[in-house]
């Protein structure tokens, strides 16, 4: 398989994708050591993330430096090393009190107790997409350890180069790279890994992941789909507009647009929509390429070839039914990279691709809103329903407002926060995805099955056992 470079668009790595016999050998040796590792039990579990930890920060600078090359930008790629140390930090803190059992407790029938248990599964998979490579390949690998599973990661065939220094990390922890391998492949890799292991979760596009949940459910596995957004944010007249501008800006354009819970439509009540525009694009105007080197500017390049033809597509769509550029509005090419400038568009609609469908680039079409309920049946007029925003006057208006928007995360007064914080617990709306929470403690749960022991209290016969047979 060839990599392009983001950065100068020549094909400059490759990798050959294990057979599916090599990938069958793979997933064999996780299972034969998953028992041993679930054993270990929570703490021991913990420890070895935390083992994980310190030598990824012994590794950092050659992990920050192969996810800048898989990618072209440069903060979003330490940001992701930090994120992860955050996790595992995180995961070996809460997870051995999330994953302890609880005692036996009085079921409705007096004589019966229930005790609760987990039962991983023996193997999960991860498919994974190249915006964020090393963080969307552990975001649910690192609970699924944690829950006592072993796991085989394929992150994208677009930024692989990351996982060679990454394995090495691995290496360095024996009982981890027990359980935990990571394969380089493209799509024909994802489909065998979702006919080898016993859950899946993938993180991709909603056709990609509607064909690995239809796969699944042949299988009779859980797949966990978490899928593309097209979210909006809503800007009331009694939002503070300098700080609406300001998150905005940073949630529509930071990793340039190339994030499932970017900002991708704004929409904005009358009175205080030619302001917000005009200070957003002054702000925009700020934002430089990062050219010639990736830390001389904040907006990277597109890192998958086919994202420049859609966002193409979508900004000469919008011109032609009438948006207006007041920043931005055309790709450029610099050294063979495609970048597109943060682009803020006045005059949109509905009729519009941008509006409608996933775009992936720093692109901010604002629309006016005649009052807050018409904002939210625009935000609600969409296939998908991830994440979004609400800015507004205090928080209990913002609240009321984001308690009828369908989607999953929603940052109050601020944008994207479901990109740093994990702690809340929240399910995808529509085409955007299925399956249970990736975030907060519900995390856990999807990795194991629950069963219950139903305990008999006494020694006495059961009142409902055939009571003619009682004196035999
Ligand atoms: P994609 O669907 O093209 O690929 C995702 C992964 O699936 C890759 O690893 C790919 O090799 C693999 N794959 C391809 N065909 C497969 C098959 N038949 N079976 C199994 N695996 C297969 O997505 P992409 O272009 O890499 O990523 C961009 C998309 O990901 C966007 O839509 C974005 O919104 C979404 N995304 C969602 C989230 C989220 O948390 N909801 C996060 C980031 C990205």
């Amino acid at each position: 398989v060839d990599v392009r470079n983001p950065r100068t668009g020549a094909i400059d790595y490759s990798f050959d994708p294990p057979s599916r016999d090599e990938l069958a050998g793979v997933c064999a040796r996780l299972r034969s050591a998953q028992p041993a590792w679930e054993a270990s039990g929570a703490p021991a579990r913990a420890a070895a993330l935390l083992a994980w930890r310190d030598s990824m920060l012994r590794h950092r600078d050659e992990l920050v430096g192969a996810l800048v090359r898989d990618t072209g930008r440069f903060f979003e790629s330490a940001l992701e090393v930090d994120a992860i140390r955050g996790t595992l930090e995180r995961w070996a803190r809460n997870g051995p009190d999330a994953l302890a059992e609880e005692p036996a407790r009085a079921a409705a029938i007096p004589i019966v107790s229930v005790r609760q248990a987990m039962q991983p599964y023996a193997l999960a998979g991860v498919i994974s997409p190249w915006n964020f490579p090393l963080l969307l390949s552990l975001i649910d690998a690192i609970p699924a350890l944690v829950s006592g599973c072993a796991v085989v990661v394929k992150p994208s065939e677009i930024a692989p180069r990351f996982i060679e220094p990454l394995a090495r990390t691995i290496a360095e922890v024996p009982e981890l790279a027990r359980v935990l391998a990571f394969v380089a492949g493209a799509g024909e890799t994802g489909r065998d890994i979702v006919d080898l292991v016993d859950l899946v979760c993938f993180t991709g596009s909603v056709p990609t992941g509607r064909a690995v949940g239809e796969q699944a459910a042949r299988r009779f596995i859980p797949a966990f789909l978490e899928l593309g957004g097209k979210d909006a944010a809503i800007v009331t007249a009694s939002a503070d507009i300098e700080r609406a501008t300001s998150a905005i800006l940073w949630g529509s354009t930071a990793n340039a647009g190339q994030s499932c819970l970017s900002i991708e439509r704004v929409y904005v009540e009358q009175p205080v929509h030619d302001a917000f525009v005009e200070r957003l694009a002054q702000k925009a105007r700020a934002l430089r390429l990062a050219v010639p080197e990736p830390q001389s500017g904040e907006i990277g390049p597109i890192i998958a070839e086919k994202q420049v033809a859609i966002i193409e597509r979508h900004l000469s769509d919008a011109a032609r039914r009438g948006a207006k550029a007041l920043t931005g509005g055309e790709m450029e090419t610099h050294d063979g990279g495609a970048y597109c400038p943060a682009t803020v568009l006045t005059g949109a609609d509905h009729s519009m691709l941008v509006m409608t469908e996933e775009t992936f680039g720093p692109v901010i079409p604002v629309m006016r809103a005649r009052d807050a309920d018409h904002a939210v049946e625009l935000a609600n007029d969409s296939t998908y329903g991830l994440s979004g925003a609400v800015f507004a006057g205090t928080t209990d208006e913002a609240i009321a407002i984001a308690r009828r928007v369908r989607a999953g995360g929603i940052s109050i007064n601020d944008a994207a926060l479901t990109a740093l914080v994990y702690d809340g617990e929240k399910n995808s709306f529509n085409l955007s995805g299925l399956g249970g929470s990736r975030m907060g403690p519900a995390s856990l749960r999807r990795f194991a099955r629950r069963q219950a022991f139903l305990i008999a209290e006494s020694s006495a016969p059961d009142p409902w056992w055939y009571p003619s047979l009682q004196e035999h």
